[in-house]
């Protein structure tokens, strides 16, 4: 994807503490367009922070952050319509069928020509066939999928995902994979995604960055990490020589 120079997402001294700790410790985090970026670090490292921040769900203690030039605080509505978000855990109606769930939230978000653009969404994720299924028939990794087509209704230009394959089965990481890389191809979108799993950063990011305390140790282009380190033995091993 052909990108430009100006960052989408930046965080210039970002901290947050809780009862005077700091979980974020003056991040300074840039994140180009069209990137997929792999946010790396440890259970407790404070990718989720990080991402509630960006998202305008947390209000950090200083520091900024801005996604498309936004103020997440000062501009947290224009931040709102330029982001889409996956949590790791998106909820859904389980008695209501997949184009159900996604119109219903069309609905909510005020999203015009609703129908169309749930038809629109369920085709992207590869849906169509399986649309009036209800939610419960469907495995984890085909729930991702429909949290992605809900977060993408509204056109963003980045898009959140926290922990996407946590707990999938192969083949779901594999379809999930597959609709990242295309949002990223088809429609340019950058895409920002919390993970402890470098092996699947590997596969689907053009730049990873490493949280250790609160802080980043490390951020590079995969490319470049690959020759870095490719004396390591293992792609675990690289994520432990950066991390710790
Ligand atoms: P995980 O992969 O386990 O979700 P993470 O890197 O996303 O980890 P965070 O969830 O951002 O990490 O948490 C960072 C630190 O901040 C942790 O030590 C956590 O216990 C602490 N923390 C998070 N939220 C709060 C809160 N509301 N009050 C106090 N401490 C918090």
């Amino acid at each position: 994807m052909k990108k430009n120079n100006r960052f989408i997402i930046e965080t210039k001294s970002l901290t947050k503490k809780y009862d005077g700790k700091a979980v974020l410790d003056n991040l300074n985090l840039a994140v180009a367009e069209g990137e997929i970026f792999g946010f790396l670090g440890h259970n407790g490292a404070g990718k989720t922070t990080t991402v509630n921040i960006l998202t305008t769900l947390l209000v950090p203690t200083s520091g900024s952050a801005e996604i498309c030039g936004f103020d997440t605080v000062k501009g947290s509505m224009e931040v709102k319509k330029s982001i889409g978000y996956l949590p790791e855990n998106v909820k859904f109606y389980d008695n209501l069928t997949a184009s159900e769930n996604l119109e219903y939230f069309a609905k909510l978000s005020g999203i015009k020509n609703s129908k169309e653009k749930v038809t629109e969404v369920l085709e992207f994720i590869e849906f169509t066939g399986i649309e009036h299924k209800k939610l419960g028939e469907f495995s984890k990794g085909m729930r991702q999928r429909i949290g992605i087509a809900q977060a993408i209704m509204h056109e963003p230009k980045v898009l959140f995902l926290d922990e996407p394959t946590s707990g999938l089965d192969p083949m779901g990481i594999k379809k999930l994979r597959e609709v990242i890389l295309k949002l990223n191809r088809e429609k340019r979108m950058t895409i920002f995604m919390n993970t402890h799993l470098l092996s699947e950063v590997a596969k689907v990011c053009t730049t990873i960055g490493v949280l250790n305390h609160g802080k980043l140790v490390y951020k590079e282009t995969l490319e470049n990490m690959l020759k870095r380190f490719s004396d390591e033995e293992s792609l675990e091993d690289i994520y432990f020589t950066i991390g710790e």
